[in-house]
Parts: C-alpha cells; structure tokens; sequence
C-alpha cells in the first residue's frame, strides 16, 4: 500500500468529520449532504442557474489579477457588501488516483479516480466554466471587480504528488490555473510533492496557499502552535515561491473567529473553509468550498455546483 501517511490523513479527516457532524463543519459531514442533494436535481435547473452566476464578460479574461493589498481597506471590512455578491463556485481537491481494496468508503469523498477526475474536468470546459485566481476573486468579492464567465475556482489541498502528476498536466489541456494549498510536513516525502514541484506550479500561474506545517485543527491553536503552523510554513512557501502568501486553508475546513485576527495579523487577506455557511461578519476569512467527491459522476458535480453556490 503506497498512501500510507495519506490514508493515515484520510483517517483523522473522517474522524473529524464524525465529530462535528451534527454542527455540519466536518468535510465528509458537508459532502455527503451535497451528494444526496445532488440526485434531485434536473439538467434544466443546473442549465438555468449556472450562466447567471456571478457577474463576467470574457474579455476580463485577459484582465491581470489584482494585487489585493492594493484594494482598500475598507472594503474587505464590509461583510454587507460582501455576502451581498453572488458567490463563485470553489471547488477542493485532495488525492487523484485509482482506488484500492484498502481505501475506505469515507475515505473515497477525498480521493477521485483519475478517469473521474478527468471527466469532471472536461464538463467543466465543455460547459464553459473559466477559472480564476484567487487574487480575481477576492477583488470581485471585495470590490465587484468583473470575472470571466461562469467562473470558477479549483483548489487542491494537501501536497499530494499526483496533484503535480496528475491534475496539472489535466488542467493544462484547458488553459485552467488552479490554487495549491500545501501543508509543508509532507514536502519532499514519498508520494507528496517536492519544493521545486510547487515552486513550478507557481510560476506557471498557479497561486499556492498555506495550510500549515501538518495539519493540526486550527481551533487548537495555543501560544507557539500559530509559530509552528502558520508563520514558519508560510515562510517556506514564500522562500520557495519568491512570492507573497496572502490565502490560507483551514485544515479539516475547521474554524473559530478567534483563528480570524490571527490570520490578518500575519498577512493573510482571506482564508477558505468548506461547506459550512460563511461567518456573517468576517466572510473572507470563511470562503466557502465543496469538496468534488470521488463518487460524483460529471453531472453530478454540476448539480452541486449550482446548488452550492
Ligand atoms: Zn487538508
């Protein structure tokens, strides 16, 4: 068995999962209520809501991001504004690969075979979603910047190598650029991607993201634990991407306000979540996101897209 830590992360992710179910912020507990969701769901209503999203003209394709530190202020504190906009769809990756006899039904919402996965991302294409950077959206979020048509956000967690392997040759067939959140414990580890593996990937025109040294719940964070899993990581990432890290991931998609100012202390101007309804006063620190399971069907995953978002 090759994913051996990986199914060890898999384990304490279902663990999480069972439990916060009942309050909905556990990442299998959100994805599976999305799934069943999903079967009521008709090609005419997916039709009918997808196109008329957030606001686009495709010419803001060719529009370069926007450095977010140029936005004001005020802006990113008018949570009204904010919640007011349509939200963009995120999707969030872990492991692309095959399954095997040892992977368990819980752990299968967070690894997609790769023929699914490359079936998910050709309907999005087919169906003409355009993804964006995380620094578009947030000036659409912030300012009602424009955005492509249909857009989209894909985000991949965790450092997994097939993500380099497998998911970024994908994504290339389409021209789509995608968000990497790493948690920098696994890098250069068997089967995890190494630091000139992420270091491609962001100058290529993906944008990497910090989501801690290994993965510990965010809501336990003690004294020297935001050193150990925010600063340093963050500074590994900055070190090896010559870039600023300005979005974070919260593990498990687990967070408290109190995570909030920590995270702007330290530089970060949005942080991202997972299904669980957006925090009413601080809604760009808690960007929503469904994890793409690795049992959706293409159509399924445009259901929920549409009902997602
Ligand atoms: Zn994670």
């Amino acid at each position: 068995m090759k994913f051996t830590s990986a199914s060890l992360l898999l384990a304490a992710l279902s663990l999480a999962a069972c439990d916060t179910k009942t309050a909905t912020t556990g990442e299998a507990a959100s994805s599976s209520v999305t799934v069943e969701k999903a079967d009521t769901a008709t090609d005419a209503a997916a039709a009918e809501t997808s196109g008329t999203r957030a606001t686009s003209t495709d010419e803001a394709n060719a529009t370069p991001a926007p450095d977010p530190t140029t936005i004001p202020a005020g802006k990113a504190t008018d949570a009204a504004a904010i919640l007011a906009r349509p939200q963009v769809p995120i999707l969030c990756y872990h492991q692309i690969r095959d399954w095997t006899a040892r992977d368990s039904k819980g752990a299968k919402d967070y690894i997609v075979p790769i023929a699914a996965f490359k079936a998910q991302i050709k309907m999005l294409a087919d169906s003409g979603y355009h993804t964006i950077s995380p620094d578009q959206l947030y000036a659409y979020m912030t300012t009602g910047a424009k955005l492509p048509s249909k857009p989209i956000m894909l985000t991949f967690d965790d450092t997994d190598l097939d993500q380099f392997t497998i998911a970024r040759p994908t994504l290339d067939q389409y021209g789509y650029k995608a968000m990497y959140f790493v948690m920098t414990v696994s890098l250069g580890r068997p089967h995890y991607m190494t630091k000139a593996m992420v270091k491609q990937l962001s100058d290529e025109g993906n944008v990497i993201g910090s989501h801690t040294w290994d993965h510990h719940n965010v809501k336990k964070y003690q004294g020297k634990d935001w050193e150990t899993q925010i600063d340093k990581p963050t500074k590994t990432l900055e070190e090896i991407t010559g870039k600023k890290i300005n979005y974070f991931a919260y593990p498990f998609g687990l967070w408290n306000t109190q995570a909030f100012p920590e995270l702007k202390k330290r530089g970060f101007v949005a942080a991202f979540s997972l299904a669980e309804k957006r925090d009413q006063q601080d809604p760009l620190f808690t960007i929503r996101r469904i994890i793409a399971s690795g049992y959706w069907s293409p159509k399924t995953l445009r259901n929920n897209i549409v009902q997602s978002f």
